[in-house]
């Protein structure tokens, strides 16, 4: 069959490299990353249409009509369409390239004021052109491993027979944390109304109560776990936290399952074999843009990666992590002692010196952990445990959950929280109840671990963060 060039499909870049396609007529899209010009009469352009790390070569001849009036006028930046065919490369670098029979010029980038001309912009730079940076090397290669992570993860839990649960974004409940939610109101804030004795009167509000962002679709996630047995929730999360760290985020999103007939050890099991899976999927599927980050970003990154998937999990309880952290020798910031809350230092030394690998900690003090969380034997602590990586620290958070009704109604009491206002989430324990567990896992800072990047704000398309909030 003869197709005419016009009606042809666009074929992605990352087709037209591969050695299969030589011969092949193709009509390929994209944005011109360089511009070579040869004395010969011809010119390599090449194209980037993020299908894939690599551009593809164009080699455009002077022979095309327009080579003198537009294909000389290409700088970088500027988007093109080509017609041709897929040839040998002569070249070094490449097996493949596109022999153009047309070029059509979509857009110019005017090299004068495009941003991005040179290579090794700042991450700082890039960060106030967020329209803009998904278009370089850096940018481009972490959003393919985003995309293969979520992608991992549906299919982790969705070939594990687990749900896909949605929990609302906007909650009336202000479970855990209240001082670092976002609240959600269509009051005037220039004229708000009150109630008698001075307060705001959220009667009046929207809703007609206080709501806020969602910090954790957990409770959300439970309520549909002691149903349907196994599910999970993915979706974006909110925290007021004035942090500003290289860690943290106000807007993320966060992978939260649930188990029911679970107990802390499963939940370990699952955590741990949830993460390889996700690191081995990366190593796997995104081979080239990892090579980049192990080049440029980190690299001791795929060796780290490798050397998880292919090792077990250290597992210390908090008890045993504080001796350990006594014992160190080390000085740090904050001294160590029993029933203190770990801090970014100690969970690093944990996890980078003494270990050297991925570190479960678990059963933490009551008191520095949510009411939720099952209450051990000994009374003090909780079955809690939170999975430490280098570099990132604390990935995961998570606990098997208090499932007797007297023993949780206690824990709220003593959390200073009104079980009246939970009368939902007891019923959970009033009807049926059963042995459940989850745990919580961060994207952004999954996304970080796998590419080695510094920043979570250079890991999310469009980071919120304090006093930062483009586009
Ligand atoms: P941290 O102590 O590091 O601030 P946390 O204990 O408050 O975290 P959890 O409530 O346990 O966090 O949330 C579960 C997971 O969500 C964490 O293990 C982490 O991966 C991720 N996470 C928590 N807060 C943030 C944030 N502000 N930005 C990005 N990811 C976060
Ligand atoms: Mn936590």
């Amino acid at each position: 069959m003869t197709v005419k060039t016009e009606t042809l499909m666009r074929t992605a870049v990352v087709d037209t490299l591969k050695k299969e396609s030589i011969g092949k007529s193709v009509k390929v899209c994209g944005w011109v990353r360089t511009r070579r010009d040869s004395k010969g009469g011809f010119s390599f352009i090449e194209l980037n249409d993020g299908s894939t790390f690599d551009s593809v070569q164009v080699l455009a001849e002077n022979t095309l009509p327009n080579y003198e009036s537009e294909v000389l006028k290409l700088s970088i930046g500027s988007s093109v369409e080509v017609h041709g065919t897929v040839v040998e490369s002569p070249g070094k670098g490449q097996t493949t390239e596109v022999k153009a029979g047309s070029l059509k010029v979509l857009g110019y980038a005017d090299p004068a004021t495009y941003p991005l001309q040179k290579k090794g912009t700042s991450f700082e730079f890039l960060r106030t052109i967020a329209h803009l940076r998904p278009r370089t090397n850096t940018f481009g290669a972490v959003a393919r491993v985003r995309n293969e992570i979520c992608r991992s993860i549906h299919n982790f839990f969705q070939s594990r027979g687990f749900l896909y649960v949605h929990a609302p974004i906007i909650t009336g409940s202000d479970c855990e944390g209240a001082g670092q939610m976002f609240r959600v109101t269509t009051l005037d804030l220039d004229n708000l109304p009150r109630t008698e004795d001075g307060k705001v009167d959220f009667e009046q509000d929207f809703f007609g109560k206080s709501t806020n962002l969602t910090v954790s679709g957990q409770l959300e996630g439970e309520i549909f776990a002691t149903a349907l047995s196994n599910i999970y929730t993915f979706g974006p999360t909110f925290r007021a936290e004035n942090s500003n760290t290289s860690r943290h985020l106000s807007e993320f999103w966060m992978i939260e399952p649930e188990m029911s007939f679970c107990d802390l050890e499963g939940n370990m099991q699952c955590a741990e074999d949830f993460l390889k899976t996700i690191f081995s999927d990366v190593l796997n599927n995104c081979p080239r843009d990892m090579a980049f980050f192990n080049e440029r970003i980190d690299k001791t990154v795929i060796e780290t990666l490798q050397g998880i998937v292919s090792s077990s999990f250290e597992r210390v309880s908090y008890t045993e992590a504080v001796d350990i952290l006594l014992k160190s020798g080390e000085t740090f910031e904050f001294p160590v002692s029993w029933g203190i809350d770990l801090q970014s230092e100690h969970e690093r030394y944990l996890t980078e010196k003494k270990f050297k690998k991925p570190v479960i900690v678990y059963d933490y003090p009551k008191d520095i952990k949510a009411f939720y969380m099952r209450l051990n034997d000994d009374n003090k602590t909780v079955r809690a445990m939170d999975v430490l990586v280098p570099k990132v620290g604390e990935i995961i958070g998570g606990s098997q959950r208090e499932e007797r009704l007297d023993v949780l109604e206690r824990r709220m009491l003593d959390s200073h929280l009104d079980p009246a206002e939970y009368w939902w989430y007891l019923d959970l324990r009033r009807f049926g109840t059963v042995p459940h567990a989850g745990f919580g896992l961060g994207l952004e800072r999954t996304v970080q671990f796998c590419t080695g990047m510094g920043n979570i704000r250079d890991v999310i398309p469009f980071p919120r963060a304090p006093k930062t909030a483009e586009f």
